[in-house]
């Protein structure tokens, strides 16, 4: 039976730029989908969108939306226009994790959408801001049928409200030749041991770990993560100087001079009349850029292991913050390893759901009582890699320093200042 098509004029404009459009996606479900259902839902939400443009307003509001035993994972969304756009009344969207890696095979993924197409709208987000594959549009009836169809073939929600949040890795040695670290069991070990957290929100805010094979942070684990963990190694770079010499030949002297050797953060490098390179590793820093420029002749040394940086985050309150390195160098290897990883993750939380305030994020809380106090809090002796700016400050004083500070103020005081 034909529908009855709202008239969309403003999100028709969508579809003219360069890019794939979300509104033709909506549309290829309302017009070609064989399910009249998902036909009348995407129409009905094609109206509500075009009437959110028309009055600059949204009509979505939350509520309270769950599957039996969990107390997050779905963000609820009712229509306050329901009367006029009754198909898409409940619109709630399911978070789901994604596998480590976000390895899929193509079996999975018909699978999911057939599940989906029997139960929700057909739309799907791969993925969302903080890792999910995000399920949008089903009613509340919908919910645990769906839940339950997923879960019975292996997936399960992720995190939503003050709890641990659903993780991150990258795509890892799997495709990148750049992989200092088993991502995928870093991650895997870390959500298997929090998953409760995941499910319960029971802290002040949200916490996410993300996990990156290299210092290209291709999960932008330092800024986006609560708790980093970078791949890095602490030996030489591997230099093949026959690969540098072919480098040099095919760009020129000139080139390499301005677009790797002097962009070298700490001025590391150095090209030797020959062609070959020079490496000063002691003062190189792993930012990754030789590497990339030159992949062929520039790889990871032997030595592996990861760096943990603590409290990155995205705006609001008082603005991003980037990870502090709290660890600058752990192997992992050993389950040994694997669980003195987990054991970190653990101290952390625990300290900042003691003394965290409601809605502040650890690298918040970190900033309002000291990273002095923070690494105390731990259990963590300071190291100079945990500076912001090592090079521009001389030393890092904290043994007796509540002492000290306690003199300096008596002195102060003494002298009538
Ligand atoms: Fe310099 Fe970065 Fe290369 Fe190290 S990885 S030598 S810091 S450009």
């Amino acid at each position: 039976m034909a529908i009855d098509k709202h008239s969309t004029p403003m999100l028709d404009q969508l579809e003219t730029g360069p890019w794939p459009s979300f509104i033709s996606g909506i549309k290829r479900l309302r017009d070609q989908h064989p399910d009249p259902r998902i036909n009348n839902m995407s129409n009905s939400l094609l109206g509500q969108l075009e009437h959110s443009y028309e009055t600059r307003k949204g009509y979505w509001k939350g509520g309270t939306v769950s599957v039996l035993g969990y107390g997050g994972g779905i963000i609820p969304r009712f229509s306050e226009v329901a009367r006029a756009f009754p198909e898409s009344k409940e619109f709630h969207t399911l978070r789901v994790q994604p596998p480590a890696g976000n390895h899929y095979t193509t079996a999975m993924l018909r699978q999911l959408a057939d599940s989906w197409e029997k139960y929700g709208s057909g739309l799907i987000t791969f993925h969302g801001q903080t890792g999910n594959i995000m399920f949008i549009g089903a009613d509340t009836q919908n919910t645990q049928p769906f839940f339950d169809e997923i879960n019975a073939y292996g997936w399960d929600l992720g995190g939503a409200g003050p709890c641990v949040r659903t993780a991150m890795s990258c795509v890892g040695a799997a495709r990148c030749e750049m992989s200092c670290t088993n991502e995928l069991k870093a991650h895997r070990t870390l959500v298997n041991r929090f998953v409760d957290d995941v499910h319960r929100p029971a802290l002040p805010y949200k916490f996410k770990f993300k996990v990156s094979g290299c210092a290209n942070d291709c999960q932008n684990a330092i800024e986006r993560s609560d708790f980093a963990v970078l791949g890095t190694w602490r030996d030489d770079m591997k230099v093949d100087q026959a690969e540098v010499q072919s480098y040099v030949a095919e760009k020129g002297r000139q080139s390499v001079l301005d677009n790797v050797i002097s962009r070298c953060p700490t001025q590391a490098l150095a090209l030797n009349d020959d062609d070959t390179l020079k490496v000063d590793n002691r003062n190189c820093v792993r930012c990754m850029h030789c590497l990339n420029v030159m992949p062929k002749a520039l790889h990871p040394g032997d030595d592996k292991g990861v760096t943990i940086l603590i409290g990155g985050k995205r705006t609001l309150k008082i603005g991003d913050l980037m990870g502090t390195v709290v660890v600058p160098f752990k192997k992992l290897e050993t389950e040994d390893d694997y669980a003195s990883l987990v054991e970190l993750a653990e101290t952390i939380i625990e300290f900042w759901a003691e003394n965290g305030l409601e809605h502040e994020r650890c690298g918040e809380m970190i900033e309002r009582i000291g990273l002095a106090n923070f690494l105390e809090g731990i259990g963590i002796e300071p190291d100079p890699n945990m500076l912001s700016h090592p090079r521009q400050s001389s030393y890092i004083r904290m043994d007796e320093w509540d002492a000290a500070a306690q003199a300096w103020y008596q002195g102060q005081a003494a002298a009538g200042r």
